[in-house]
């Protein structure tokens, strides 16, 4: 029995349970390969955000175990106190030199990286202009600012302009924050728009480039290095748990910021350092990236194959120009559904439905990956037919 004042739980649960809003978390007992066993069963994966298979990558592997030897297994403190390790600071000069950025800090997780950055850079007396679909952790980021938070239109820099000029004369500063991919959809926003109408009103700019680190740009240089803006946003925000395939977050860009964060960002003053396992991981996977652009063209070669050929299955997979492959069905349960079908044939694509994508925009988000050989994706191609025909869908 639920205790009465518990009892608006059972409510709540119930309630999106009605909707096909309830998530059921699958367990996996595998690495992120391109197969994977999943709740007992093995499953075709497009569902992990390894984009390059880097996870698993035995240079990644060999550098974990190397520095859990020579580290012990945490570090025991935040990083201004005692945890700052040299393998740290040798991946925080190490990714800012991939990215072409005057410095960089690294932090617990991307989602820490945006409460990092945004309260240290704007309070209650300053205005951020923030995309109506940016990520949770950027909202939330800004949330914890206090700042007056302008949303502006998806993607649209005209009406960025028309917002800043009408609230940026009412507060002290103004920073603009935008995802770089949009990770539910695949699109990116318009960087070089954006920052040309920030840069004439003098607004600080911010791009968090989780899903196009290791994806866009020369050799997964990220979504600056694709529009060629080097040393012109501010702010980069940066995760380690995508492409890259371990975990933490950076925060990359002009030294006057990143130094600044240094005195005043809480996650890295209150929260404990990353451990030297996954910080000797993370170099790895940087200096893999840095050698050679084999593991991003082969990203590609598999996004263009799979995208086109479900487009001519007559799947509509919205908006997207990256390997993130939205497939949109519209209701929750319908996608649910279509998940739990696919499953049954093999293959693992979760659905997402409300509030990670707004009401009535159900889909399952398939993410490919440079891991998967053409036979996968075939595989993953036939069962998206025949589920796709059996719920007419198409
Ligand atoms: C995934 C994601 C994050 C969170 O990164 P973690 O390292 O997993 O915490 C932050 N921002 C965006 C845009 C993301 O897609």
């Amino acid at each position: 029995m639920t205790e009465e004042k518990l009892a608006w739980i059972n409510d709540e649960v119930a309630a999106l349970k009605e909707q096909g809003l309830y998530i059921t978390i699958r367990t996996i007992d595998s690495p992120p390969t391109a197969w994977m066993v999943v709740d007992g069963k093995r499953v075709l994966n497009l569902c992990t955000n390894n984009y390059l298979g880097l996870a698993t990558h035995p240079r990644l592997v060999e550098a974990a175990k190397a520095a859990l030897d020579r580290f012990g297994a945490g570090p025991t403190a935040v990083r201004s106190i005692a945890g700052t390790l040299s393998l740290h600071v040798e991946l925080e000069k190490k990714v800012a030199a991939f990215k072409g950025v005057e410095d960089a800090l690294y932090v617990q997780s991307g989602f820490n990286a945006n409460q990092a950055a945004i309260p240290s850079l704007v309070g209650r007396e300053d205005v951020i202009f923030s995309d109506r679909l940016n990520h949770a952790s950027i909202i939330d980021g800004c949330r914890l600012s206090r700042a007056k938070i302008v949303v502006y239109e998806h993607c649209d820099p005209e009406d960025a302009e028309r917002k800043i000029r009408e609230h940026l004369p009412n507060y002290r500063r103004g920073l603009l924050v935008t995802d770089g991919v949009f990770s539910m959809d695949g699109d990116i926003a318009p960087l070089d728009r954006l920052y040309e109408v920030a840069q004439k009103y003098g607004v600080m700019t911010m791009v968090d480039d989780a899903h196009g680190e290791g994806v866009l740009g020369r050799g997964g240089r990220g979504i600056v290095d694709h529009f060629g803006l080097h040393g012109k946003f501010d702010v980069e925000i940066g995760t380690f748990s995508k492409a890259f395939g371990v975990v933490g977050g950076v925060i990359a860009g002009k030294k006057v910021i990143v130094d600044w964060l240094r005195q005043r960002a809480r996650p890295f003053l209150f929260s404990n350092a990353v451990t030297a396992a996954d910080t000797a991981a993370c170099l790895a996977a940087v200096e893999i990236l840095d050698e050679s652009t084999e593991l991003v063209d082969r990203l590609w070669e598999n996004t263009r194959y799979f995208k086109g050929e479900m487009r001519k299955l007559g799947f509509d997979t919205g908006q997207s120009v990256t390997p993130i492959t939205p497939v949109m069905l519209g209701e929750a349960k319908l996608a649910k559904e279509f998940s739990r079908r696919l499953f049954d044939e093999g293959v693992f694509a979760m659905s997402i439905g409300y509030p990670t994508v707004p009401r009535g925009e159900a889909r399952i988000r398939v993410m490919v990956s440079a891991m998967l050989s053409k036979d996968d994706l075939d595989y993953g191609l036939e069962a998206f037919a025949k589920v796709g025909k059996a719920l007419g869908v198409i």
